[in-house]
């Protein structure tokens, strides 16, 4: 039987084979068991470059897609992140293997709860879970250096504009519609000088409005 570190390691090669040159980020994917984040189903697939259902109409991402997120943020290990769209906790899992803090909102109480679960379970003691709206950011801790969104937003959510450090802050954020090729864009802000670069094209899913206020 192959072994999950093997398996995980053959995943990091793969990203490597794809142009992932990262150290950091392909160290912290090779250290993630991403089949303890899908569904029993689909462990056989766990470690392709694939995404997966995790249920709720909702994905784990592609690895690639993952860790081309991710190495956009430009982390250290000082770093603290909000992310939004927790899901299945994969992306949040391999964030917290790099920096210092992770922050994580999940707008699906189900999701959230699973996540915040297999956190406690793995031991990850610098991640924070919330249940909410993401698109609101987390405002009591703000300012933020780096945030992440995980799910496709129509335009830039203003609250996370917002809650961007005015130096030199990182937001990495898919753009667009459903249904079509959105783009992936970092944003930098210095001051009030916001600076938005386009990464590649992505597909993810929508980033929901107003979902939690409906589902309690
Ligand atoms: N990063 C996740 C995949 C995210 S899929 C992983 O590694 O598994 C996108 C996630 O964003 C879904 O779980 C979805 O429920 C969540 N989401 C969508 N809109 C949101 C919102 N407004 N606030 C918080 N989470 C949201």
């Amino acid at each position: 039987m192959i072994s999950a570190m093997a398996t995980q390691n053959r995943l990091s090669q793969l990203l490597r084979d794809q142009g992932v040159v990262d150290e950091a980020v392909l160290a912290a994917i090779a250290a993630v068991d991403r089949a303890l984040f899908v569904p029993t189903g689909f462990h056989d697939q766990a470690f392709d470059d694939t995404p997966l259902p995790i249920g709720f109409g909702q994905t784990i991402s592609q690895p690639y897609v993952v860790a081309t997120m991710t190495a956009a943020l430009n982390l250290t290990r000082r770093s603290h992140v909000l992310e939004i769209g927790t899901g299945s906790g994969y992306q949040t899992a391999v964030l917290a293997g790099i920096c210092r803090w992770v922050r994580t909102v999940e707008c699906i109480p189900e999701l959230a709860h699973g996540a915040a679960e297999l956190f406690d379970k793995l031991d990850l003691r610098n991640v924070t879970t919330r249940l909410g709206d993401g698109a609101k950011g987390w405002l009591e801790a703000a300012p933020f250096e780096h945030i992440l969104v995980t799910a496709a937003a129509a335009d830039f959510p203003a609250a996370l504009l917002d809650q961007l450090s005015e130096d030199g802050g990182v937001m990495v954020v898919p753009i667009g519609d459903q249904g079509r090729p959105q783009t992936l864009y970092r944003v930098s802000r210095q001051q009030d000088i916001y600076r938005y670069e386009k990464l590649m094209q992505v597909r993810f899913v929508p980033l929901l409005d107003g979902y939690f206020s409906r589902s309690v």
